[in-house]
């Protein structure tokens, strides 16, 4: 486990933050699934420098099905199948159980945070192990398709399935985006975690949150649009590492961290 004594010092100021919170909730994005080998879209290694973007278009996909049905199997399902929580997904899960969290507002649409345990996840942009038919409106479990004949089709209709995930250019999808505007307005502590806050409208939660007198802690290995706008304290580094420590300073265990 690799933390500085300054970032230390930050992390305790973190805990005795959380501590004196009568409720906090947290908001993530790729960044906290990196270290469970799942790459982000933008930063170093982002997936957009290497992939067309546009291919996560809704009118783009509904034109050419196949080429972003093989674009997403390459992004997500290859990299999804594979993935386990880390610590930072865990660290979050164990501050719910021992009531130091009331909610994770994630732009991840990875399934991690259930996977380590978390009961109150608010899935802002979707997930990708359900499926939508674009014509029956059917949801179907990815795991009972066959993503080896591109495009999916709808067993029901015939119709064209689709990730149920928030494309761009598609409106967010409720109740998700209605509590966690309320959940962001309710708090008085938010913990970003890994997002670059460059995805709109998700990134005006943290902002709802700071207007409505929140404190704001963040975790990134970088800089980000909200660090000099609305962060409070920021601790520079990787979230496991940052989220293992901070279990610790709040006496609770991880003992599923992997990391
Ligand atoms: P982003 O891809 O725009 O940016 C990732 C952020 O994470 C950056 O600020 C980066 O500095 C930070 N980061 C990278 N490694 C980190 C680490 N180890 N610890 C802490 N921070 C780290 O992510 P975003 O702002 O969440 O937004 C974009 C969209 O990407 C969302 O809509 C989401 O649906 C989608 N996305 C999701 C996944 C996933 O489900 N895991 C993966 C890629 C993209």
């Amino acid at each position: 486990m690799s933390v500085s004594k300054s970032q230390n010092g930050l992390i305790q100021q973190a805990a005795s933050l959380i501590k004196n919170a009568k409720y906090t909730i947290a908001f993530t994005g790729a960044g906290i699934s990196v270290e469970s080998g799942i790459p982000p879209f933008r930063g170093e290694n982002g997936l957009w420098n290497k992939y067309d973007a546009s291919l996560l278009e809704l009118d783009n996909f509904q034109q050419h099905p196949k080429e972003s049905w093989q674009l997403l199997v390459k992004l997500f399902y290859h990299h999804f199948e594979k993935a386990q929580p880390n610590a930072a997904h865990y660290a979050l899960a164990e501050m719910e159980k021992n009531h130091f969290l009331k909610t994770v507002i994630t732009q991840n649409i990875d399934n991690l945070h259930q996977d380590a345990g978390s009961k109150h996840v608010l899935e802002f942009h979707g997930n990708t192990r359900r499926q939508i038919c674009l014509s029956c409106g059917d949801i179907i479990d990815t795991d009972e398709i066959n993503l080896n004949s591109l495009p999916p089709h709808c067993e029901i209709c015939g119709g064209l399935l689709k990730p149920d995930i928030t494309f761009f250019g598609e409106a967010i999808q409720e109740p998700a985006n209605t509590y966690a505007f309320t959940e962001a307005g309710r708090c008085d502590l938010i913990l970003i975690i890994g997002s670059t806050g460059e995805v709109y409208p998700a990134a005006f939660i943290p902002e709802v949150a700071k207007e409505a007198g929140a404190n704001v802690i963040e975790i990134n290995i970088e800089l980000s649009n909200y660090t000099i706008q609305l962060t409070d304290l920021f601790i520079q580094g990787k979230a496991g590492e940052v989220m293992q420590k901070l279990t610790e300073f709040l006496k609770i265990s991880t003992s599923h961290s992997q990391t």
